[in-house]
């Protein structure tokens, strides 16, 4: 079986690595230095150039690594053709690309949520009277694909207030945004695979998206994650499938989408039970680089089954023990410059249980691999459990090394939460 798979960072070379080993031959686009069969010639955005180099391949499968080809309507453009994609129709990827519209979308099927308020650009002063009276704890979120940019989580009346200067100058034109309360409590991520009605979860996860230890620092793309969640027990997974995921099918088939893809809940445990924070239409990233290696099952069939309206008859098998994945960067990143193309050595000879996932590598010149980017590896490690996952996790940053290399030192070391509904 021949597939291409679009996307170019660590979470499409995870999921080139799984498919390959699920038996399919995997050509990527664009790809990078470290992802066999990559065509950096080729634009994901670019359909015809897609189509042309499916038909090159007699590639009769395409499956969509980042949000941005969906949310262009990429699944639409195949429609009818004799080449499937994995990934949900344009209109489906609102779920994602519009924050105003997911929450409405939320709100009509009864998915438990934060309370939030919708306003437009020409009345941010309204925004700030509201924000006000919540006491500065709000969230605003900017409604369209920011790439994690566009949300601002607000403690007082000035950080709110700060939030809507940056809106102001960040966005130009007509805009949208989302005043939203903010929630407490530990988060979680969980992904499956859903053909609209039946829904295969993956493991759980937990990202790690500030920069810093301890949570603190800007926001990234995400800086490590790691799986299964162990305080996520059959309680609480009953609970966010009766409160979230549940209502969710039932909506995406009241509204009759077409949504045979990844779907992604981004979720807080709060002391008043489970809120959806957001929904992704595809795999997170640096979640799937822990959930693939996790994964037992052969993701091509799944993939397969979705597409055949066969999945219920799949289950997902999980591999045992504990995967950490710690993500190496260049420092300076997530400022928009910093130095790279620094040379990358001791990628040989890593243990058979950890993994060395490429998202910005390349070759220079001379051949040699270096740093192309903010977040330059990912290093996944397999352990019976969380501690020698994590232990091994961090041998391997030891001897993976570039200059100016940096990572944090506390993946999957959030302390337990508490947790009390
Ligand atoms: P991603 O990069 O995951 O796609 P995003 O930019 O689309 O993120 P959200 O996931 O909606 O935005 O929010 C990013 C982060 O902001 C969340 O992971 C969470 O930590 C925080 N956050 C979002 N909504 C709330 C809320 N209502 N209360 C508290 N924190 C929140």
């Amino acid at each position: 079986k021949t597939l291409l798979l679009l996307g170019s960072g660590a979470r499409e070379h995870a999921l080139a690595e799984k498919l390959t080993r699920d038996g399919a031959t995997v050509h990527v686009l664009p790809g990078n230095a470290g992802i066999p069969n990559s065509h950096p010639e080729v634009n994901p955005l670019d359909f015809e150039a897609v189509k042309a180099l499916a038909q090159a391949h007699d590639a009769k499968l395409i499956v969509v690594g980042p949000e941005a080809p969906l949310a262009a309507g990429i699944t639409d453009f195949f429609a009818g053709s004799d080449i499937q994609v994995f990934g949900p129709t344009r209109s489906a990827a609102r779920l994602e690309s519009s924050k105003v519209w997911s929450k409405e979308f939320m709100r009509r099927h009864g998915v438990a949520t934060a309370q939030a308020w919708p306003f437009r650009s020409d009345n941010i002063a309204a925004a700030r009277v509201k924000a006000a009276e919540l006491g500065g704890h709000v969230v605003v979120k900017y409604d369209g694909l920011a790439a994690g940019k566009g949300v601002y989580v607000c403690s007082s009346p000035e950080e709110a207030d700060a939030a809507f200067d940056d809106l102001q100058t960040s966005y130009s034109g007509w805009f949208s945004f989302l005043l939203e309360e903010k929630l407490t409590g530990p988060e979680i991520s969980i992904i499956g695979l859903t053909d609209g009605h039946v829904i295969s979860l993956l493991a759980t996860s937990q990202d790690h998206k500030q920069l810093l230890a301890g949570d603190y620092g800007p926001n990234t793309g995400g800086m490590g994650a790691y799986c299964p969640v162990p305080f996520a027990d059959d309680n609480v997974l009953a609970t966010l499938r009766r409160d979230i995921v549940d209502p969710t099918l039932r909506g995406l088939q009241i509204e009759q989408f077409e949504f045979r893809g990844f779907l992604y809940f981004g979720i807080m445990l709060t002391p008043t039970g489970p809120k959806l924070l957001e929904y992704n239409v595809r795999l997170g990233d640096p979640e799937a680089e822990v959930l693939l290696p996790a994964l037992e099952s052969s993701l091509l069939d799944l993939i397969e089954a979705t597409l055949n309206g066969t999945l219920s008859r799949q289950g997902v098998v999980q591999r045992p023990g504990a995967f950490v994945g710690v993500v190496l960067a260049s420092s300076g990143y997530p400022a928009p410059k910093f130095p790279t193309g620094f040379p990358i050595a001791g990628l040989d000879n890593l243990p058979n249980d950890v993994r060395a996932y490429h998202g910005a590598t390349r070759r220079d010149d001379a051949g040699q691999l270096v740093t192309n980017g903010g977040r330059v590896l990912v290093l996944t490690a397999h352990g019976h459990d969380l501690e020698s996952a994590i232990a091994r996790a961090y041998e391997a940053c030891a001897q993976v090394t570039f200059q100016d290399a940096y990572f944090r030192t506390d993946i999957a070391q959030r302390p337990a939460p508490v947790l009390t509904a």
